[in-house]
């Protein structure tokens, strides 16, 4: 995998302020914050943060408990930190460049609107009786109301629970009955790629079954009319409107819940995962600052939509508690074609771009023209995020995109870790294709053996696990502590387990070798193969699924499914186009399987669990090597799925 050659070197004159510009004092600022973890994370919060009253404690954690908790006793707001502190000292400067569907649209908005906006929206929320301690759910396209909503609820201590607005109405009412909502907030419609998508009626259909819910807040983003049932019902901007623009700030304590956001959830149920105030921010603040090399000029845009923690952490949360300009990202990266990023690149004069390989991959495709039609000279630093990054595409984001002058910043991390745990720094770190690199201060990653053993050294591969607690990992699975401690602190003892696996190569670079989990990456949404079985299952004449990805050029993953049929179901009828509609309406059209088959049997173990990494080999057309199958109930059935795999 490595070539001693393959090694990219920061191009000085990009960086001639960087935070960080020399490899020396990477490892000098390490070295501290691992040695003297405590005393960096102190000194860091009061650095970063705006506190309303001191902390009295900077961590109180044991990994082992699942009791993790920083900066005890303090009191400080999200949103004033994000917002009120730059309105008061640089309130002119662009906050928020929203970038509309239709090139050219795109609108400005500073700190000091920003400020009014955000209280106006908060003010709606308090007048309609959402206190601190709520949970209001988010189904919104990339306006800038979303980003007013996230804020809004921070100020006054409102839970945000933003629900990706690609999911459908049974995904969405899930989630909104799992935490409780209070409100949700949405627009009558989304537009991406100007294709209108109905998000009121999905939120209307949602709701039905949402006892919880007392309001449903429509901000309006196109001109057409949507069903509205009052009092219910409010139209955001309406409400504003009437509203003052400002808005008192609620004194959260640092371990206050801030958000919840449901990853996709590969074993059933999806994981609400808690994220709480302080250390989060403090976390996003730091990771932001150094691993994108945040400058006072700068236009900083991540393309990631507001429904994943990408979206809260790097559009939101981080660039503005560094007073920054964040591009909020309505359309998508081929609308109108291939030179959309690129385009708004020039326009917007964007120095940092932040996207995932599968958006690489997609318009690497379509061909270089595309890029080198539109002046990029801006950019300093381009990441990805999501999945690994395949050399070929690193290559051709760093040659061709960047001109050979742009750092690649391959971060990896989750939901769960709130930010970025291992990344290059672009000014200091020689980045190898395919690799993330090296940990972010206060992050020590581990490799584990799968009998928990620490694998020492380099040149070695294990289950990768950190260490020590850091500040902004999340606290807990929203209504299922239990859930939190099983999946990640109790099979390994004082470490969270990530669920990836890695490896370590000799110059102590890690290298991300996919997950444990069941977990696909479809075009870099991840759907959990659970959820779909779920869905597949559901229809009266499936009896089992089993559901997995396989290589798929554009997609990155694509889904397949094997279904088993109750024994005496009529099979004149189109099944497998009633399956694919099944899934389309309960998950989302993203989660549609590519294959569905249907099969006389799934291979099981003895112990009655499917045999996923054999249904994975057949999926993929990689029947050559089958490993060991002696463990299964019934051998025979491998040949069975792979004829059928492969007939038509
Ligand atoms: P669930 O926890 O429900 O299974 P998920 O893990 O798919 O959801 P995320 O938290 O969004 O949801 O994704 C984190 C995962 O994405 C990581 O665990 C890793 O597998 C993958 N990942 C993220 N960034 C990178 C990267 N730079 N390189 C390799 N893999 C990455
Ligand atoms: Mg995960």
């Amino acid at each position: 995998m490595e070539n001693k050659k393959d090694i990219y070197h920061p191009v000085k004159e990009n960086f001639e302020k960087a935070v960080i510009s020399s490899m020396d004092e990477y490892h000098a600022l390490y070295a501290e914050s691992i040695e003297n973890n405590e005393a960096f994370w102190d000194k860091q919060a009061k650095q970063m943060l705006r506190w309303q009253h001191d902390f009295e404690e900077v961590s109180n954690c044991d990994l082992e408990e699942g009791m993790i908790s920083w900066f005890l006793g303090g009191k400080l707001n999200a949103c004033e930190n994000c917002v009120d502190r730059h309105a008061r000292n640089n309130g002119d400067k662009i906050a928020l460049i929203w970038e509309a569907d239709e090139p050219g649209q795109e609108k400005r908005i500073s700190y000091k609107e920003l400020l009014r906006e955000v209280s106006r929206l908060a003010n709606v929320l308090r007048h309609h009786g959402i206190r601190k301690g709520d949970r209001v759910a988010l189904y919104m396209p990339m306006i800038p109301e979303a980003v007013y909503a996230m804020l809004a609820c921070a100020r006054i201590g409102a839970v945000h629970s933003v629900v990706f607005a690609g999911f459908s109405a049974e995904a969405l009412r899930d989630r909104i009955n799992n935490a409780k909502c209070k409100a949700v907030i949405t627009a009558n419609e989304g537009v991406r790629g100007k294709r209108v998508i109905p998000l009121k009626r999905i939120v209307d259909e949602a709701v039905m079954a949402c006892p919880s819910i007392q309001h449903v807040f429509v901000a309006e983003r196109t001109a057409n009319k949507v069903p509205f049932y009052e009092p219910r019902d409010v139209w955001l901007n309406r409400a504003m409107e009437a509203e003052r623009p400002y808005c008192p700030i609620e004194h959260m304590d640092s371990e206050d819940t801030l958000f919840l956001l449901y990853t996709s959830g590969s074993t059933g149920q999806p994981k609400g995962l808690a994220h709480t105030t302080a250390g989060y921010l403090l976390f996003a603040a730091l990771t932001q600052k150094y691993v994108f090399d945040i400058q006072p000029d700068d236009v900083y845009a991540c393309v990631a939509d507001i429904g994943w923690v990408t979206g809260h952490t790097y559009v939101v949360y981080g660039p503005l508690l560094n007073g920054g300009t964040t591009v909020i990202f309505e359309s998508v990266p081929g609308y109108p074609d291939a030179g959309r990023y690129w385009e708004m690149v020039e326009r917007l004069k964007i120095s940092q771009f932040y996207t995932a390989p599968t958006a690489i991959r997609a318009i690497q495709r379509e061909g270089d023209a595309y890029v080198k039609k539109y002046d990029r000279s801006s950019l300093r630093v381009l990441g990805t995020v999501g999945e690994p990054i395949n050399p070929d595409t690193w290559r051709w984001y760093h040659d061709v995109v960047g001109e050979g002058r742009c750092s690649i910043v391959d971060t990896w991390w989750q939901t769960e870790t709130g930010g970025i745990l291992i990344s290059p720094l672009p000014a200091a770190t020689p980045t190898k294709p395919g690799s993330a690199t090296l940990p972010f201060f206060g992050i020590e990653p581990v490799l584990l053996s799968p009998e928990g053993q620490e694998v020492h050294g380099n040149g070695v591969s294990g289950l990768l696990a950190i260490k020590k607690p850091w500040p902004g990992m999340a606290r807990t699975i929203q209504g299922d502590h239990q859930r939190f401690l099983t999946t990640y602190l109790t099979d390994y003892k004082g470490y969270y387990l990530t669920g990836d696996g890695a490896m370590r190569d000799n110059d102590g670079y890690y290298w991300l070798t996919g997950r444990v989990d069941d977990v696909m990456n479809v075009s870099g949404h991840r759907i959990g193969s659970a959820e779909i079985e779920g869905a597949l299952v559901s229809h009266p004449y499936c009896a089992e699924a089993a559901v997995v990805g396989f290589p798929h050029d554009i997609k990155g993953e694509g889904i397949f499914a094997y279904v088993i049929m109750h024994e005496d179901e009529d099979s004149g009828t189109d099944l497998v186009g009633e399956l694919r509609n099944e899934v389309r309406r309960r998950i989302g059209p993203i989660a549609t399987p590519d294959r569905i088959i249907i099969a006389p049997g799934l291979p099981k173990t003895r112990s009655g669990k499917i045999m996923r990494r054999i249904l994975r080999k057949i999926a993929a057309n990689q029947t050559d090597d089958m490993g060991d199958i002696s463990t299964l109930a019934d051998p025979g059935i491998v040949e069975k799925l792979i004829e059928l795999r492969n007939a038509k």
